[in-house]
């Protein structure tokens, strides 16, 4: 056989093994569908997103693509996720990424690849956003497993940032977000247990109520000039040290 013709081959198989454990799947699945799940993951074969979630048809609904991004331009995503979160009412929202994953090496490796070099720029900003950290780790391998974790936090608070997750979470059950890293060398998920109020963290800049809390830090401006003074960006790792400082000359100074 050439071509697709395996693929029709298997397909004819599927329907019939199907219809022999349950006459009633196809019709069932025909009334409409309501899945618990949203996955969003990477575009790499070695991915399936049924398979190592072990659900069927009907259970999950999946996004796909290279190194499994969440772009607020990216009306593809934006319109899968409207549906997902305001039509279907997903109680799980999933990123999924993956060690070994070819977008995430492309991108840290300072090369120019044409077209997905405006893709792989989202990436290079998380590396940006951790740098230290990232530069830290000696072993390129273990270097880039962190970028493939770094990278999947960020997609979930690109996901928080959205007005569509902004808006469910001032509902009754708003979706929970999670991210997840595929292990393809062992087949097992790993929950990197991002936490709550990572999300929660966002509200007052991304949710809508950020102007109350312009007013807000307006207000304290007023009362004490220069304590909301805008302060040059740092980074996770650079604010942490900037912090540990700060406590080491307290201390010095009590
Ligand atoms: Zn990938």
């Amino acid at each position: 056989m050439t071509g697709i013709e395996p693929i029709l081959d298997n397909n004819r198989k599927w329907v019939e093994e199907k219809r022999a454990k349950d006459p009633d799947f196809f019709n069932r699945l025909a009334d409409g569908q309501k899945p618990r799940y949203l996955f969003i993951g990477c575009s790499d074969s070695r991915v399936p997103a049924s398979a190592i979630t072990g659900t069927g048809p009907g259970e999950m609904f999946v996004h796909r693509n290279i190194a499994n991004l969440v772009i607020h331009t990216d009306y593809n995503l934006l319109s899968v996720l409207q549906y997902a979160v305001e039509v279907l009412g997903v109680e799980d929202i999933m990123v999924v990424g993956h060690y070994g994953c070819g977008g995430v090496a492309a991108a840290a490796s300072n090369k120019q690849y044409g077209l997905i070099d405006g893709w792989l720029t989202n990436i290079r900003d998380v590396i940006r956003m951790h740098e230290m950290e990232f530069l830290r780790i000696k072993d390129d391998d273990a270097r880039l497993r962190r970028l493939v974790e770094l990278n999947v936090i960020e997609q979930v608070r690109n996901l928080a940032k959205t007005s569509i997750i902004q808006n469910a979470r001032k509902g009754a059950k708003p979706p929970r977000l999670h991210g997840l890293v595929y292990d393809i060398k062992e087949g097992l998920l790993k929950d990197l247990q991002v936490e709550d109020n990572l999300i929660a963290e966002l509200e007052h800049i991304y949710g809508t109520h950020a102007m109350q809390h312009a007013a807000k830090v307006l207000e304290k401006e007023v009362e004490q000039p220069g304590l909301t003074a805008s302060k040059p960006e740092l980074t996770d790792e650079a604010a942490k040290e900037t912090k540990k400082a700060g406590k080491e000359t307290m201390r010095q100074a009590s």
